[in-house]
C-alpha cells in the first residue's frame, strides 16, 4: 500500500478543487517559527504530527498555538515524539478554523460487491470504528456513471447539510470521486470534515494508493511507507521479505508454503520473526543476497523450509552455502533445513558440506529451530 502522510493526501486534494485549510510543513521548531512569522501559516493555528497512525487528537499529537512562539514549542514538543512506534520527522502547520460541526466522508472499494463505496457519518472527528454502524451510511458508486447527483443529495441528507454547505458537499464529492478515479486511489478518507461557515473544510485527509497502479504514479515512488530499512532494502531487490516481533527467521518458497511454516512454528510454541518468501527464483545470487539480509535482522535461529518445484533444490543450497560463507563468524546463527523436491539429493549433499543436515520431517525440523531459538542466548 502507498499510504500517504496528511500534508501529502492534502496536496492531492488541493489539485482536485477539494477546500482545505491553508498550511506549510515544516522539520524544525525553528522552520515552524519563522513559517507562522512570515504570514505563511496564519494564527491562531493547529500544528500536526506527519505520522501515518491515526488518534493523533487524543494523542498529544495536535497541538493548538496563538502565537509564533507558541508554535514552535508545539512544534518542538511534537517532532521530538515517538508516536505509536513511528518517529515524527515533520508537521503540518495550518491556520485553525472555527467548527461548527465534524463530519466524516470516505470513498474505498468494497470488495465483496466490487464496487467503490462511498460511506457518510454525521458522527465524525472520532475514529471511524468506535462509530456505531446504524450511524454510518453506506452507498455502493457505480465506477462508470461515476457519482450520481442522488447519491450525492443522499449523503448531503444524511449529514444533515442543507443550503451553503450542501453546495460545498456536491463540489466536494465530484473532486472525491475525481482523486479516487484519477489517482487509483483504494482509500480516501476525510475525518473531520468541518462545517466552517457557511461551507466545508477538510481538516484530515487519508489516501491510500492502490499499489498495483503505483507504476501509474511516480510522484509517489518517494513516498516513506510502513516498511522498515530492511523491507525497504528488499523491495529494491524485489524479494519477499517481511519482518514480524518473533526471533525465528524463515526462508521458504511461495506464499502458501511460507504460511504454512510460519504456522507450524506458532503452533510449537516458537516466534516468527523474520520470513523471506524466495518464490521460484532459480539464481542462486539472489538467494545469498536474501539471506544476508536475514542475516541482518540477527535472527536467533533461522528455519529454512523448501519444495523444490520451480526454484531446485540444489539452486536454494548453493546461494545459501555461499552467503553463509559471507556471514561473520559473530553474527551466525543455529541453521536448520528441510529440502525436498527438484534435485534434493544434490541441494542435501550441497548443505551437508557446509555443516547443515536436513531434516525430513516438517514437525521434527520447525521443533528444532524452535529449541535453537530458545537456547540461544
Ligand atoms: P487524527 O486524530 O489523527 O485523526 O487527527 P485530525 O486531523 O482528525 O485532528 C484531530 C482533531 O483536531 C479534529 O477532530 C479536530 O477536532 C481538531 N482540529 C484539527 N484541525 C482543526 C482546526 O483547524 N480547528 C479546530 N478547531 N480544530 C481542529
Ligand atoms: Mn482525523
Amino acid at each position: 500500500m502507498v499510504k500517504l502522510a496528511e500534508w501529502q493526501g492534502k496536496q492531492v486534494f488541493r489539485k482536485y478543487g477539494v477546500p482545505l485549510p491553508r498550511g506549510e510543513v515544516a522539520r524544525s521548531p525553528a522552520e515552524a517559527e519563522s513559517l507562522v512569522r512570515a504570514g505563511r501559516v496564519p494564527l491562531p493555528c493547529v500544528i500536526k504530527a506527519q505520522v501515518l497512525a491515526g488518534g493523533r487528537g487524543k494523542g498529544g499529537a495536535v497541538r493548538f498555538a496563538n502565537t509564533a512562539e507558541e508554535a514552535r514549542a508545539a512544534a518542538e514538543a511534537i517532532l521530538g515524539l515517538e508516536f505509536k512506534g513511528e518517529k515524527v520527522r515533520a508537521v503540518l502547520l495550518e491556520e485553525k478554523l472555527p467548527i461548527g460541526r465534524e463530519l466524516y466522508v470516505s470513498l474505498t472499494l468494497d470488495r465483496t460487491r466490487r464496487l467503490p463505496l462511498l460511506m457518510t457519518s454525521a458522527k465524525g472527528g472520532v475514529e471511524i470504528e468506535s462509530v456505531a454502524d446504524a450511524e454510518i451510511v453506506r452507498q455502493t458508486v457505480d465506477p462508470f456513471p461515476g457519482l450520481a447527483g442522488y447519491e450525492k443529495r443522499r449523503a448531503a441528507k444524511t449529514l444533515g447539510l442543507s443550503g451553503g454547505p450542501a453546495r460545498s458537499l456536491d463540489h466536494l464529492l465530484d473532486a472525491l470521486w475525481k482523486v479516487f478515479q484519477e489517482e487509483d486511489a483504494e482509500l480516501l478518507e476525510i475525518n473531520p470534515l468541518a462545517v466552517v461557515g457557511d461551507g466545508l473544510v477538510a481538516l484530515d485527509a487519508k489516501v491510500v494508493i492502490e499499489d498495483d497502479a503505483a507504476f501509474r504514479h511516480p510522484e509517489f515512488a518517494e513516498v516513506r511507507d510502513d516498511r522498515t530499512e530492511l523491507e525497504e532494502i528488499a523491495r529494491e531487490k524485489e524479494i519477499a521479505f517481511v519482518q514480524l516481533d518473533g526471533n525465528i527467521g524463515v526462508i521458504a518458497n511461495g506464499a502458501g508454503l511460507t504460511m504454512a511454516t510460519l504456522d507450524v512454528l506458532k503452533e510449537l510454541g516458537g516466534a516468527p520473526g523474520v520470513f523471506l518468501d524466495l518464490g521460484g527464483t532459480d539464481d542462486p545470487k539472489k538467494v545469498t543476497e536474501a539471506f544476508l539480509l536475514m542475516a541482518r535482522a540477527k535472527p536467533a535461529s533461522v528455519f529454512l523450509n523448501i519444495f523444490g518445484g520451480v526454484t531446485r533444490c540444489d539452486t536454494v543450497a548453493r546461494g545459501l552455502v555461499e552467503a553463509m560463507r559471507q556471514v561473520p563468524a559473530a553474527e551466525r546463527f543455529p541453521l536448520i533445513a528441510r529440502i525436498r523436491g527438484n534435485n534434493e539429493k544434490e541441494g542435501i549433499e550441497i548443505l551437508r558440506s557446509a555443516g547443515v543436515t536436513s531434516v525430513p520431517d516438517l514437525r521434527a525440523s520447525a521443533q528444532a529451530a524452535v529449541d535453537a531459538a530458545r537456547s540461544s542466548p
